[in-house]
């Protein structure tokens, strides 16, 4: 049955075009501009080209079904049957775009950060009544299409104990059902799915169980133990290739290895060597290239780690520490970088070629004693002493009483989180501006215009708090980038963040510091066009390193500080400016949260830390307002509270207010925004809807801490969707006054 596992391999490979042709073809087809079949074909031309390139690179084993149209968590489900209900009445391709985005009548699945990373999965609702069937379509057309190019690949599924883990309960579940209740028949759909990849000749298939490099419980492992037992008991099916990664495997790894599992793959950027002789005898895929970072890989360090793998493992297969999923595709295309530091980096095709260069040295240096452990990776929560704590403002309700009499603003007050929706024509001007197509000054124009109609449109609404609305910056986080010292930006290095939405990190190479004001002239101009007050509007420290891709050369703790002082600067000058709402976002704090509880408080205290050195400068009557997204911020909602911002705006509309009535919540003691409209969706909230989840807010907190807002910038979203959602969300916290 083992055919054996060639010497390199990439465990995914990016899916959204070098030129991003996948998400034109997505919103083309979502606007109706093209069929089905045109978005079929792009997808066809898409996995033709990675398969195509990948053998280029003299990649051993190339993957399939790293394709997706939106997600891979997703394509999972709807391979297991696991589509609830609700979508069953919408014919097949739609009810696919309708889970992960909603339809005008059917909100979608919730969507949700994967691990500690900037990607989004949208979760699949398991409830105890979901009937599981197998729809292998997608997987075997994928292998099929490769066949025709004359390659066998490797089919990659999201494995049953992480799909399970990664799933929630559906809404009308019994008290007590958790989705790995359903185990043992999603392992028969697996089962069957194997049957049927044997039938068609595949060797190898690959099932990904990152959720088992977090802390575990006793009946989770046993999840493990009885899967995999179950699965490699199979006398038809592919050899069993599982992969972990994110961190080490920790006490999972006894388990995994005591499996009949041909395989294993083990991060070595984020884990050591430590404990890899319970392996012997499996095929150890050492996943030594990062998928996490784009810097060139160390080749001697890489190489002598997987020498030490090599004492242990019956056979050695050079690989990446996670899907390339999450880097760019290709340095080569970065012309206007600095020389200098290009030649420091590797995007997925450098790390490929990367990965076959390992594959290669490796083959040729004979075996030789080495040491034990591999080199440690650097444990940034490990880092020294640290910078000096954070002064401390006035307690929260000397503050409070102080911005009361400053803003008087009414009860449930209403405002957005920053972004309005940018416009084709900004966009366009931007490009045009950096090709030297357009001058700054007439920019400038098109800016302070957008953001006279932003400020002009928000009055007309009635909101209490305005915004600019963010005309002026291509993404909250690349934008301070360009404008700090210590970071360069790419022109084509796009990852994928959702569905059809890319973002381009900033690469922070070098120390940072800001040389001067950054948003002051914008805020001050928004002011300038109204009595409301408008709020400015920073990004936090933590988000702006979590989206970039940070220097390995020093603790992220301390790489944090540098940009929490320039956040501080930026503060302290729009205050000085007259500005008396400043909202400092910090969506990605629960993010780069470690996967391991040990490691989770040391984080925490420093991060926090961080906020409170770049806001802890305002006065008391200046509000400072912080915002994080999606709804899990329940389980940091301690952390969040220590950030000591006066407001904190969070994710609700899409859990139906779930969180509100979480105990975390009641006992938050700073205002609370709370994200009644879910803008990840084209759909319009009735006024009705938000009135509940409001309700839900005055139940859970005093009436006069709860804000009313959507729950995310509004930039994705149109005019005409914002214009009804405001309005109705205006007309609801209206509404609701009149009761308090
Ligand atoms: N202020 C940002 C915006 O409105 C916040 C975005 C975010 O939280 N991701 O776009
Ligand atoms: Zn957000």
């Amino acid at each position: 049955m083992t055919s054996s596992f060639p010497a390199s391999t990439v465990l995914g490979y990016p899916r959204i075009g070098p030129h991003r042709e996948l998400k034109r073809a997505l919103e083309a087809y979502w606007e109706g501009r093209s069929s089905w079949e045109e978005l079929e074909d792009a997808g066809r031309r898409l996995r033709a080209d990675t398969w195509r390139r990948l053998a280029e690179l003299g990649l051993g084993a190339v993957p399939s079904g790293t394709f997706s149209f939106y997600d891979h968590v997703l394509d999972t489900a709807v391979l297991l049957g696991a589509v609830p209900d609700r979508y069953h009445a919408i014919t097949e391709q739609h009810a696919y775009f309708a889970m992960a985005r909603g339809t005008d009548t059917t909100p979608p699945l919730r969507m949700t950060k994967w691990f500690d990373t900037n990607y989004h999965y949208i979760v699949p609702e398991i409830g105890p009544d979901v009937r599981f069937g197998l729809a292998p379509d997608k997987i075997l057309g994928e292998i099929r299409q490769a066949r025709e190019l004359g390659l066998e690949t490797r089919p990659v599924l999201v494995g049953p104990v992480t799909f399970l883990l990664l799933a929630e309960a559906a809404a009308d579940a019994p008290p007590g059902f958790a989705p790995l209740d359903r185990l043992d028949e999603v392992v028969e759909v697996y089962a069957s799915l194997l049957g049927v990849l044997a039938a068609e000749g595949v060797g190898w298939v690959q099932l990904d169980e990152p959720a088992l490099v977090a802390d575990r419980t006793e009946a989770e492992l046993a999840a493990v133990t009885s899967t995999y037992g179950r699965l490699g008991s199979l006398t038809e099916r592919p050899a069993l290739f599982v992969a972990s990664y994110f961190g080490p495997l920790g006490e999972a790894l006894p388990v995994l290895a005591a499996t009949p599992v041909e395989a294993v793959g083990v991060d070595l950027v984020r884990g050591g060597t430590r404990g890899l002789e319970t392996l012997a005898g499996k095929t150890v895929v050492a996943g030594v290239v990062s998928g996490r970072d784009v810097w060139r890989t160390d080749r001697e360090r890489a190489l002598a780690t997987l020498l030490a793998v090599r004492e242990h493992a019956d056979h050695v297969v050079v690989g990446t520490s996670c899907s390339l999923l999450h880097v760019p595709y290709d340095v080569e295309r970065e012309t206007d970088l600095d020389p200098a530091l290009r030649r420091r980096l590797a995007f997925a095709e450098q790390k490929v070629a990367e990965v076959v260069e390992l594959a290669g040295l490796l083959a040729a240096t004979p075996a030789a004693p080495t040491p034990d452990d591999g080199p440690a990776a650097a444990d940034p929560a490990t880092a020294g002493p640290g910078p000096a704590p954070a002064p401390v403002r006035s307690p929260y309700e000397v503050r409070a009483a102080a911005q009361a009499a400053h803003l008087r603003l009414p009860v449930l007050p209403v405002t957005t989180i920053g972004s309005f929706p940018q416009t084709g024509e900004l966009r366009r001007a931007r490009a045009a501006v950096a090709a030297g197509e357009l001058d700054e000054a007439a920019y400038e124009t098109l800016v302070r215009a957008e953001i006279e109609r932003v400020v002009a449109l928000q009055e007309r609404l009635g909101l209490d708090v305005l915004v600019h609305g963010e005309p002026e910056r291509n993404d909250m986080v690349q934008y301070f980038a360009e404008q700090l010292d210590g970071f360069a930006v790419t022109r084509h290095g796009w990852v994928q963040s959702y569905g059809s939405r890319c973002t381009r990190p900033p690469i922070l190479y070098g120390d940072v510091r800001r040389q001067e004001p950054i948003t002051v002239r914008w805020t001050r101009y928004a002011q300038s066009l109204t009595s409301k007050p408008v709020k400015g509007m920073l990004t936090g420290p933590v988000t702006i390193v979590a989206w970039s891709f940070a220097r390995d050369d020093l603790p992220l703790r301390d790489v944090v500080v540098q940009v929490a002082d320039a956040v501080r600067d930026e503060v302290r000058d729009l205050e000085a400016a007259g500005v008396s709402v400043i909202q400092v976002d910090e969506p990605a704090l629960r993010e780069l949260m470690p996967l391991r509880r040990r490691d989770q408080d040391a984080y925490l205290r420093w991060a926090v830390d961080a906020y409170r050195r770049a806001t802890s400068g305002a006065g008391d009557r200046t509000q400072i307002h912080t915002h994080l997204c999606y709804s899990d911020a329940d389980e940091i909602l301690a952390a969040i509270d220590a950030l000591d911002a006066d407001v904190t705006s969070i994710e609700s509309a899409r859990s139906g207010g779930r969180i509100l009535g979480e105990p975390a919540v009641r006992r938050f003691g700073r205002g609370l925004g709370a994200g009644v409209y879910d803008i990840h969706s084209p759909r319009v909230p009735a006024a009705e809807e938000v009135e509940e989840s409001l309700r839900a807010a005055t139940r859970a907190l005093p009436a006069g801490r709860v804000w009313v807002n959507p729950d995310c910038g509004l930039k994705t979203r149109t005019y005409d969707q914002v214009e009804a959602a405001l309005a109705n969300v205006v007309r609801a916290a209206r509404r609701l006054r009149e009761e308090l």
